[in-house]
Formats: C-alpha cells, structure tokens, sequence
C-alpha cells in the first residue's frame, strides 16, 4: 500500500529554497549523500558488533550507479537502512528537531538571503532536490522491511513497502534538465563524480566504488598487448584513498586539509578559527582532530545544544557527540577522537565511563588550552577574535570550578582596560609588567558596557593618575575574578570597593578624618535617611570631578546584585545584596553649598537620598523609586526658583 505523507511545514520551505538552489555549488550534494551512507555504515557496525552475532558483520561499501541515458545517479550503502518511522523521522522532518530556536535563525537566514549559514543545519539529505526533482530512497533495515520513499521535493512524499535484497539503502536521484545555464546532467557522467569524490570524499573510510570505462591496450587472443591499439573496458575502481585523515601521518596533513575536513565533517561553510591535529603514544594512545569554528554554532546557547566529540575506537565510529570528551567550558569546540585502547566489548555506557576515556579527555583540554596560550602568544589579533567569540566560556570555566582551573585557566584571559588603546584586549600579564612601582593591587571596574564604565565617577582618580584599570562589560567577570582572587600574588580589587579608602596616604587620611568630625551632623543625618540602602555615608578621596558614588564592602559589588536579581527564579527582594556605602567628594560645589544646611535635619535627608539616587545614576543604574525622586527634585526646583 503505498501512503502519501505531507512534509513538515518548515521543511517545505527549507525544500523550496533547495530546489530554488539557494547554494552556489550544488556539487555539495554529492558529499552529503555519501557522508550519510558512510554513517549509516559505521551504525551498522557498531550494531553488529553488539548483537553477539545475530547481524553479519560485513565489509562497509559505497556504490555510485551513473546512467547518462537516462540522467539518473544511484548512491547506495551497505549501512543501517531506515525503518519506515526513520524514513518519516528523519527524511520528512527538518533537522529533526522543530524547535523554536533553529526556525528562528532559519527564518533570520532566508530574510537575509545568507546561503551560508544554512549549511549549518542538518539538512545533508535534502540537498539531493539541487540537483534532482524526483528522489527514490529504497532502504532495508536490520528489521528485515524494505521500503520504497519517492519524493518530488514539493509537499509530499510516498512511502510504499518494497523488495530490497541486503540491510542498507539505495537513493537514487532523478536529475534535473539542464536549465538556466544549469548543468545537471554532468552529475550522470563518471568523470565529474570522481572528481567529486577525490575533491570531498577522498577520506571517507569505505570505498567508494563505481564502474568506470578504461581504455585499456587490447589484447590479442593469447593475451598479449597488440601495440598502438586500445579498447574500452568498463571496470569497478574505488574512487577514494579511504585513510581517514586523522590515520594520517601529522606532516602529511596541510592546514587546508584540516580545514576541508571540518568543513565537510562538521557541515560548516567558514574555515575554523583553530584547528587541531593531536596524535598521542603514551600511557593513552589516541588521534584527535579538534577545531574552534570561526563562529559560534547558531544553538551554542540553546538548552538543547550538546556538547561533545565523534569517539572511535579502533576505527569504528561509537558515538557522534560524547560529551566526556570535553569540559562544559570547552563546549564550542567540535572534533573527534579515535583510540585504539577502548576495549570494544564493552557496551557504550561503560565506555562512556572508562579511565581510558577520562585520561583522553584531560589531555585533550590541555592540548586546547595549550593551543590558546601558543595563539594568543604568537597571533593575538586572532586570539582577539577567538577571545570575542568564546571568551566568556573560558570565565565560566574558571567560575563553574570554584577557581580550581586558575592555572590552567588564567593566562587565557584577557580584559579591555583604561589604558588600552582601540579597545584593545590585554591580558593579566601585561597589566602586571606594566604596573606602577607601588602599585599593589590589579584594579578593575565593572559595568554593562565599556562606554558606561568609562563614566564611572571611582575612575576619575585612576585616570589622573595614570594607573590602568581592567574594564570588566560582561556578567560573569566580576564572578570569575572572585573565584581567581589574585593574579601573580597581585590581588583583584575593584575600583569601588570600599576598603580602598584605607589605601589613601597619611595626610589624606587625618583630612578625611577632619572633616567627618567637622561635619558629623551631616554624615549622621545623611545615613539616617538612607538607612535601608547603605551601610554608611563618608566623605571620599578617590572622586575629582564627580560629587558621589558608590561603593560596596566585601564580596557583592552593586553589579553582581543585579545579575543575581536577574537570575530566573531570584525574586529581588530574596536574592544577595551588596553592602552599599554612599561616599561624597567633599572638594565638589555642591557639598560645599550642602554643608551650609548642617542645622536643618530635615532638609538634609531630603538632599541625601536625591544624591544617593543621583551616585546610583553615575553608577549606570536605575533609580526604583522613580515617583520619590522627581518629587524630590521638583521641590527642590521650586524652591529654589521661587527665592
Ligand atoms: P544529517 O545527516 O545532518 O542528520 P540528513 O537530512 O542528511 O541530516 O539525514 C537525516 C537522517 O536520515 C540521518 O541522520 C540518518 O538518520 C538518516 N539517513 C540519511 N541517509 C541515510 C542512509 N543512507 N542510511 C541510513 N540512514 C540515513
């Protein structure tokens, strides 16, 4: 019986704009079609190998059918075959996942005409509609059915039961007619199919194999070679050299090899950012290949991305993303690990958990790192780029393990600072070295953006003086540095961390002092009216030009309050506050004019919480009490317009 089916919603458009070519090389389709037959292979191995005999265990191979008569190409594996679900699942569904975040960007994708990024997708098999309008999958899976899939491309597909001999699955595409300057039918000839497969498959680990005319010397009929004359033989010759690049030898693998890999491995269509060739005899043996892309994978920050590395052991493909091969840290990055030390026995879960596995993996994340450190050493306008891209993992690293990675960790930071030209990165080291004489502390400040930061009334003394200071614009910064506490003995202080006004020299010092006992009803009535927001209110030394600002004691800064409040399931009234004080520059115009209302309680507090309001707003924060402030203001306003 044969059912017609309606293909998704989305994977009708994603259909509509393949068959629309949306890709410049339609060539690609070639590579997809055979990478799915080779993972289809390496699934049944793996099955079989696990089935204590009950599924043969064969040798993997790959044929490629041309017909330039008829204008057809056949691809067919010897592989895991689909069930007639897989067939629904997988071939009539996009991407297999649905979610709301891959039709997002897709949509986003089309609006902007980017080809490029829908070759991040899944959506290996639908290319065949480039180059084909009518695909015929015929598949038999280790259940024992066979089933017929035909689809046009358009809005439908048909599934029928059918004979097929051996588990595996025969796709065969219809070519277009040659259109528009298009040429299909070069896709039936055997000459642009090996080319093809050299080109992008060539490392592919089955053979690939097609029947191909030679011409070859004729023979006369004792054998022999008749000179000057030749015959067309029609030959099965594997196409590809089939030793899977990590195999290689390490100098025999060029950058650009690397990087062809990647690309057709990983579906991407940029170059990575990094790539690596790891190849290790020790107490573990392995041969890695690892790559950074060049941007972060559309889902990197989705609930539903997974992490982790396509594990082999001897050779044979296990898993496609294991997730033990790499830290949480170190998500971003793709590659795979072949081992000849797995015992293959052993079923996928205790591999999974295997000493050998885990050993693999700590030298993997230190080769990463190692990696980093070589880069931002000798290329640090790409490890600049690398650190824009991914930076902020490599501080949750160092946040999500409590600080137990600042060696390893530490040296692949880099922050914006005052001092920095451009908005250049610099990284801890450079800040030591460049440190003043008596400097001893590794300041920083923190804020949403570097623009809001640099605004920053507490900079004002750092600027004058000419002491670099770390501009920290992301979240997590402040976290990581917390769990870092000190960089080459040097701690991290923020710059509006209240213990600093115990740095202040000596004479400074009995100033301050002077004053706050000059001005005790001031400070006390100050800190009366705003007793639920700060600890204290003192008179500063650290501001020039500005009047007030903030800072906090131990732990919190006001920054850190606020991630915390923002944190889903953290109502603000539960989530950790930071201990506030309020410090007034008692060199500024307008403390000079307030300190003349030292005898009227009253009006002082009234003046006190429009200025803490005010240090909150040059701190980069909103006011909460909006209302309360404006009246304020407008009192003030009134009164002073009706003198
Ligand atoms: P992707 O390969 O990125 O998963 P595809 O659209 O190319 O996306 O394929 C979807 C799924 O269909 C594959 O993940 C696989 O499960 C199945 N599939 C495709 N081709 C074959 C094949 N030749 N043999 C068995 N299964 C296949």
């Amino acid at each position: 019986m044969k059912e017609t089916l309606q293909f998704q919603a989305e994977s009708k458009e994603l259909l509509n704009l393949m068959i629309n070519s949306i890709y410049s090389n339609k060539e690609i389709f070639l590579r997809e079609l055979i990478s799915n037959a080779s993972d289809a292979i390496d699934k049944y191995k793996y099955l079989s190998l696990s089935s204590d005999g009950k599924l043969p265990l064969r040798d993997g191979e790959i044929h490629i059918n041309v017909n330039d008569k008829d204008n057809t190409i056949e691809i067919c594996d010897n592989g895991v075959g689909m069930s007639k679900d897989d067939l629904i699942n997988n071939l009539g569904t996009i991407a297999k996942s649905g979610s709301k975040d891959f039709m997002a960007k897709f949509k986003e994708a089309k609006e902007k005409q980017d080809i490029n990024i829908i070759g991040q997708f899944g959506v290996g098999f639908y290319s065949a509609f480039m180059v084909a309008d009518k695909v015929e999958v015929l598949t038999k899976s280790t259940d024992g059915k066979s089933y017929l899939f035909t689809s046009d491309g358009k809005d439908s597909f048909t599934i029928e039961e059918a004979n097929k001999d051996d588990v595996g699955t025969t796709i065969k595409l219809y070519l277009k007619k040659d259109q528009d300057d298009e040429d299909y039918s070069q896709f039936a000839s055997t000459w642009t199919i090996e080319r093809l497969v050299k080109k992008y498959s060539d490392y592919v680990r089955y053979p690939i194999k097609m029947m191909v005319k030679e011409s070859k010397p004729k023979l006369d009929e004792e054998g022999k070679e008749i000179e000057g004359k030749f015959e067309d033989v029609l030959e099965e010759k594997t196409l590809n050299s089939m030793v899977p690049l990590w195999k290689k030898n390490k100098n025999e693998v060029t950058e650009k090899d690397l990087n062809e890999f990647y690309k057709s491995k990983f579906n991407d269509y940029e170059d990575p950012l990094l790539s690596l060739f790891v190849n290790v005899d020790g107490m573990v043996s392995y041969n890695s290949l690892l790559f950074i892309p060049s941007h972060a994978p559309y889902n990197l920050y989705s609930e539903n991305y997974e992490k982790g590395l396509q594990l082999y052991a001897k050779n044979i493909f296990i898993k496609d993303k294991c997730p033990e091969l790499i830290p949480d840290y170190l998500k971003f990055v793709r590659g795979l690990v072949d081992s000849d030390d797995f015992n293959l026995n052993v079923s996928r879960e205790i591999l999974q958990s295997s000493p050998v596995l885990k050993r693999i993996a700590t030298n993997i994340e230190k080769k990463i790192v190692d990696e980093l450190k070589k880069t931002k050493d000798n290329d640090f306008e790409k490890y600049s780029k690398f650190f824009d891209i991914y930076g902020e993992h490599i501080k949750y690293g160092i946040y999500s393990t409590y600080g137990d990675k600042k060696d390893l960790l530490q040296d692949l930071l880099v922050f914006h600072s005052l001092n920095a030209e451009d908005n250049k990165y610099i990284s801890l080291k450079q800040y030591v070295d460049q440190m003043k004489k008596d400097q001893k502390n590794i300041y920083y400040a923190a804020g949403e953006t570097l623009e809001s930061i640099k605004l920053l009334p507490q900079l004002e003394k750092y600027r004058k003086e000419g002491i670099d200071v770390l501009l920290l614009d992301k979240k997590i910064d402040e976290f990581s540095l917390m769990m870092l506490q000190d960089y080459d003995k040097k701690q991290f202080k923020s710059i509006s961390d209240e213990s600093l006004n115990d740095e202040i020299s000596k004479e400074e010092k009995d100033k301050i002092e002077s004053l706050s006992a000059t001005h005790r009803r001031f400070l006390d009535n100050a800190k009366e009216s705003l007793k639920d927001k700060v600890d204290d209110v003192i008179f500063s030394s650290k501001l020039v030009e500005s009047p007030v600002c903030i800072s906090t004691k131990q732990g919190l800064s006001l920054n850190m309050e606020k991630t915390l409040e923002e944190q889903p399931g953290n109502e603000e009234n539960e989530s950790p506050k930071a201990i506030k004080v309020l410090e007034i520059n008692p060199d500024h115009e307008l403390f000079k004019a307030l300190s003349k209302l030292e005898e009227d309680d009253e009006e002082t507090k009234k003046y006190a919480s429009i200025l803490y309001d005010e240090a909150l707003l040059l701190e980069g924060f909103d006011i909460k009490d909006k209302q309360s402030f404006v009246q304020k203001l407008n009192e003030v306003m009134i009164k002073s317009l009706n003198k």
